[in-house]
């Protein structure tokens, strides 16, 4: 990721400082609808995410996509509010201190989690809820709710990531070896995931995606936690 003035960050950790506390919230007890589940999109950086999320919602309206709060400036076309809630990071640490975030992540420098009260309430009131994260925070809510639905979109391979990372050219090459970095260790997070989709061709990956929604709205939750 570059910062608002394009120059590389330097201490920038290999991969996110995932914050969480040894909370856990019953999921399974806000299920008041089969279909309500909380999908968390994750993946290697460059896989493809965030175009395979805009055509899910379009695809499937009955998902509600919860904004995640972020301290990093918009990016050219990002809206406030639509993208990402853009906040100061005063304001983000008020949050934090105030435990409003069901997880929160330090990424590349910036900050970002996602409302508590916001996920919590959508799911009790019955709506299926999706967001993408890194994947630090998909394991932090992996461990609080053992119901979310951990959809991992992975690249055909590392050298088709690679090639991704590169044509994009948003980052500069300093930048791009620390996400290469992290992306290796990314892959290696596959098993701790519900579902891998490799995201080859835009259309499978939506068929395939659109397939787990369908099987998981039928599923019987385990009432376990
Ligand atoms: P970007 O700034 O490029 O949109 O996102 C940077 C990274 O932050 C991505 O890997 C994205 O998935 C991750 N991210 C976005 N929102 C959240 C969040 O609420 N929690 C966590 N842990 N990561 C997030």
């Amino acid at each position: 990721m570059s910062d608002e003035k394009g120059k590389p960050e330097e201490s920038v950790p290999l991969q996110s400082q995932a914050h969480d506390r040894p909370e856990t919230f019953h999921h399974s007890s806000v299920i008041t609808h089969p279909s309500n589940r909380l999908f968390v999109i994750s993946g290697a950086s460059g896989a493809g995410k965030d175009t395979l999320l805009l055509e899910l919602l379009k695809r499937h309206p009955e998902l509600e996509r919860c904004v995640t709060f972020t301290t990093r400036a918009p990016r050219v076309g990002e809206a406030d509010g639509v993208d990402y809630h853009f906040t100061d990071e005063p304001t983000f640490r008020r949050m934090i201190e105030e435990e409003a975030l069901l997880e929160w992540a330090e990424v590349y420098g910036r900050l970002y989690g996602n409302s508590k009260e916001w996920v919590l309430g959508r799911l009790a009131a019955g709506a299926s809820v999706v967001m993408r994260i890194d994947i630090q925070g998909a394991l932090t809510i992996k461990r609080k709710m053992s119901e979310a639905v951990l959809i991992y979109v992975a690249p055909p391979s590392l050298e088709e990531l690679e090639r991704r990372l590169r044509s994009r050219a948003s980052e500069s090459p300093e930048e791009l070896a620390v996400r290469l970095n992290a992306a290796r260790w990314e892959m290696e997070q596959i098993p701790h995931f519900d579902y891998v989709v490799v995201n080859d061709d835009l259309e499978d990956a939506l068929g395939l995606i659109g397939c787990i929604l369908r099987a998981e709205s039928a599923r019987i939750p385990s009432g376990k936690d």
